[in-house]
């Protein structure tokens, strides 16, 4: 395997040529794009600039549409939630956008101790959560990396009436043994953003600290593969730069993956810029993103790659997220707070990274996309059972994962429903079931019904 040192598979020329290519909107060519990608079997780069083109209301309309059908052909109707854990906001880089940069002085800085961890852990556990995203600034105390692989087992050894089935992770690039040993501490998805693909903005956007080498970032996921970590999430931080840039970058990066290891990445995360304490760029980014502009580009990434899964962040507003969710979004966070120690202490807000769009809590986001016809999903099986990476594409691709999914989503659903919910959720959330059933193919009726009547009985963590 070779791992590349420089970003040879980032085709800035290339990009660019295609967009202008395909300047103005050609109707028949756009249509005959997304007769193709109702085929479920991705698109190429060449198909993607006469999306971006797409201004018209119909035809926008007409994407919108063919995205929220491919959706659901694979995806169903199922929403998996997760939290974002903060561990620190130590950090000694420098980048414009974000709270934590290691000039800030306005942001109070913390490092929760192993103890700490244990509480906010014990109080997402108490919500209902399953999967943890552990994130963290690029500075650790004393120890180091092990300080963040101690925190991964603190995370798994809390049990209270539940526990933390799956640790997903965000923090800064390692070298290909730094990454063995945190898949050693059985991490889900190892996820990192290269916030902009494009080389001159990234230089701009990161002036201090190890951050700047565009290189040792975007070659990340290679070296995060070869230590064997197979799931891993790659994402952009929209408002950076130009977005139809970012989107055919984004693909051209999964491709890569794709050919090199045989699995692109797990996720796809979206994240726009939100305001950051004293941080100008990220109060006025240089392009911002309008919210068409931000539904389209999620329709066009999920019929580019329909088995990558799409991340959205409480970074926006319940309002964007219910229309995202439609036309593609598949893992969301709910109830979040992006300070260190956020869960466990009313004094919020001078640590935290960025505001947040959506302050609802876990409990009212479950109401809210069970009521819109949502499975909201706290699956871990997957990763579990070592169906990960290639496994993973290989099942998905021919549809295969369907008669995991559903059922696993569903009695993870009824999980919560029986050990967290307050009466009101638990008649909304049965009725919800009982549709949700009847809508699926008749064995796959029975083995869900049995898998929800083993979670009624006492059994936990049921799943196939
Ligand atoms: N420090 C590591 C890094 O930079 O990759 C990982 C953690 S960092 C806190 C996680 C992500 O937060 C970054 O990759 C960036 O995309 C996002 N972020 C930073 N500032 C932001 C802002 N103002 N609004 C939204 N997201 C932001
Ligand atoms: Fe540090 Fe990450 Fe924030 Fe950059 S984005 S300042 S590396 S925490």
């Amino acid at each position: 395997m070779i791992i590349l040192n420089n970003s040879q598979f980032i085709d800035e020329k290339k990009i660019w040529e295609a967009i202008e290519k395909h300047s103005v909107s050609d109707k028949v060519l756009i249509e005959e794009i997304l007769k193709k990608s109702l085929e479920l079997k991705g698109l190429s780069l060449d198909d993607i600039p006469p999306l971006l083109t797409i201004k018209e209301p119909e035809l926008l309309e007409e994407l919108l549409k063919t995205a929220k059908e491919v959706k659901e052909k694979i995806y169903g109707k199922r929403l998996v939630l997760f939290a974002p854990l903060y561990i620190s906001n130590l950090c000694k880089n420098e980048c414009i956008y974000c709270a934590f940069r290691s000039t800030n002085k306005e942001l109070k800085r913390k490092a929760l101790s192993y103890n700490e961890i244990k509480k906010e852990v014990e109080i997402l556990v108490d919500q209902g959560h399953k999967r943890i995203l552990l994130v963290a600034g690029e500075s650790y105390p004393d120890e180091g990396l092990d300080y963040i692989l101690k925190a991964v087992d603190t995370i798994y050894s809390v049990k209270n009436k539940g526990e933390i089935r799956r640790v997903n992770v965000n923090i800064a690039p390692l070298t290909i043994d730094d990454f063995k040993r945190l898949k050693s501490r059985k991490i889900g998805t190892y996820q990192l953003f290269q916030e902009t693909y494009h080389r001159e903005t990234y230089k701009k956007m990161h002036i201090g600290g190890l951050k700047r080498d565009y290189d040792f970032r975007v070659t990340v996921m290679d070296r995060a593969m070869e230590a064997g970590i197979n799931d891993v999430g790659i994402g952009v931080l929209f408002g950076l730069f130009d977005y139809r840039f970012e989107v055919m970058a984004l693909l051209q990066h999964s491709n890569h993956l794709d050919k090199e290891f045989g699995a692109g990445p797990h996720t796809i995360s979206v994240p726009r810029i939100e305001p950051a304490s004293g941080s100008k760029v990220s109060e006025d980014p240089p392009y911002k993103v309008s919210d068409i502009d931000f539904l389209k580009l999620i329709a066009i990434l999920r019929l580019s790659v329909p088995y990558t899964g799409m991340i959205l962040t409480t970074r926006e507003t319940p309002e964007i997220r219910r229309n995202a969710f439609a036309v593609g979004i598949s893992q969301i966070s709910a109830g979040s707070r992006t300070n260190p120690g956020g869960y466990s202490s009313s004094e919020k807000f001078d640590a935290s990274q960025f505001s947040l769009g959506d302050h609802r809590n876990l409990r009212e986001v479950i109401e809210d996309i069970t009521k819109l016809g949502y499975i909201p999903s706290f699956c871990t099986a997957c990763y579990r059972l070592g169906r990960t990476g290639k496994d993973f594409m290989d099942l998905a691709k021919p549809g295969l994962i369907q008669k995991h999914c559903s059922p696993n989503a569903i009695a993870t659903f009824a999980e919560y429903l029986e050990d967290y919910a307050d009466d009101e959720m638990k008649t909304l959330g049965y009725d919800m079931i009982d549709k949700h059933l009847k809508e699926l193919p008749p064995n796959l009726q029975k083995t869900t019904m049995e898998m929800v009547n083993f979670v009624k009985e006492g059994k936990r963590d049921v799943y196939i």
